[in-house]
């Protein structure tokens, strides 16, 4: 019997419900053909990064040292990227925040784990919302913490405040919130993040300890209709920020984000120090050079978000009118509705039938739910209904 280390090997082995959708829908793909399988079970955005990217990639490519362009930056990051994109922070949000307090991070993943790692003593807890991205839970305990999961407001996909409050104690180091969410597509309202600011302010007192706010926001550019996401360090100044241009930028190979420390942070240099240092013993240092320097030369434009805006407008219509309870996404490239069954999971396996992948809500703490990932093609969006009215017809 092996020596390794259980849990590391644990994580290696475990079946993941979307890479076996992955694998059927590959199977399905070689014998029905990719125009008649309705795969909306990966997160990957559908549509091409901005012509912005490309260009610039070029011109630094032709333009800069060509050692240094793909040299090693200092491990928090190239220094005018980090000017940059400070820069950026204060033209979106009208909020200052130093470049030395930016970790450029590899992804939101790296950003998290840098974050979790860097705050957490072993035992210590950190409190989720359910519907959650399940990565949470392997970071959290990763980072040798403890996840307490918080059930989901299924009306409206905010925060069950009373729920929280129960859970809440002295021995919560920080509470991590996702908004624009994966999977439901949720924005959480400003009354929203002004409610937990004010707990999280109370309690932090209460306890004479601060409890952090991790706001983890890769969708954070891909809202609807004119809806803003509220910048959370305004609200908290407790709040480390971890974003990346996976999804705004359609960018997730180059894994490229940040942590943003606030400058008004209590103890700020050790936080960013701890962000620092945890990222430095995972390995998370200097990532890729030149997507450093083009995300922060491009760090406000998006890919074409208007073709998710569509998908969704095409699919919470049609799935309403086949029965389904949905609530609305207000961004992303998700959508949550109930399962026409109370068991998701035997939900998901009969819509393989018809050659629908969606996943069961169960992974995101949220049963009685399935996750809808429509960044599709917007006529495979459209097709897929017939096979969603095939499927609802099934359960009549
Ligand atoms: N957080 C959420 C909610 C996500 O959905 C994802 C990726 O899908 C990540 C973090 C990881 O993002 P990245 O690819 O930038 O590491």
């Amino acid at each position: 019997m092996s020596n390794v280390n259980k849990r590391a090997m644990g994580l290696g082995m475990q079946r993941s419900i979307i890479r076996d959708l992955f694998e059927f829908g590959m199977k399905r793909v070689a014998e029905v053909g990719a125009e008649n399988v309705f795969d909306f079970s990966i997160g990957n955005p559908s549509v091409p990064a901005p012509s912005s990217v490309n260009e610039t990639a070029i011109r630094l490519l032709q333009e800069m040292d060509p050692v240094a362009i793909h040299g090693y930056t200092s491990a928090q990051g190239d220094k005018d990227a980090r000017r940059r994109i400070a820069e950026s922070i204060g033209k979106s949000f009208g909020y200052t925040i130093s470049p030395d307090s930016l970790y450029i991070a590899t992804g939101a993943a790296g950003a998290l784990c840098g974050c979790l790692n860097g705050l957490l003593n072993p035992g210590e807890e950190v409190i989720v919302f359910a519907p959650y991205f399940p990565e949470y839970k392997v970071f959290i305990e990763g980072a040798g913490g403890k996840m307490q999961l918080i059930p989901a407001d299924i009306e409206h996909f905010q925060i069950d405040f009373e729920r929280f409050e129960a859970v809440l104690s002295s021995n919560t180091k920080a509470v991590l919130i996702n908004s624009p969410n994966n999977p439901s597509g949720a924005v959480y309202s400003e009354d929203t993040i002004r409610r937990l600011a004010q707990i999280l302010k109370d309690k932090s007192e209460e306890f004479g300890h601060v409890i952090y706010l991790i706001s983890d926001e890769p969708y954070r550019a891909i809202a609807f209709d004119g809806v803003k996401v509220p910048w959370v360090p305004s609200y908290y100044g407790n709040t480390l920020v971890c974003y990346s241009w996976s999804k705004a930028l359609s960018l997730p190979g180059e894994r490229i984000g940040y942590v943003a420390v606030p400058d008004e942070m209590e103890d700020h240099d050790e936080v960013y120090a701890a962000v620092a240092g945890a990222s430095r013993s995972l390995g998370y240092v200097c990532p890729p050079s030149l997507f450093q320097r083009v995300c922060a030369m491009c760090a406000e434009d998006t890919s074409d978000i208007s073709v998710y805006e569509t998908n969704r407008n095409i699919l919470v219509k049609g799935l309403r009118d086949l029965g389904f309870t949905c609530v609305e996404p207000e961004g992303t490239f998700y959508m949550f509705p109930q399962t026409l069954i109370p068991d998701d999971l035997a939900f998901c396996e009969k819509a393989k039938d018809f050659d629908l992948l969606i996943v069961p809500g169960s992974g995101f703490g949220c049963p009685g739910h399935t996750r809808i990932s429509y960044c599709v093609p917007t006529e495979r969006a459209e097709r897929s209904l017939e096979a969603f009215a095939k499927l609802a017809a099934f359960y009549k």
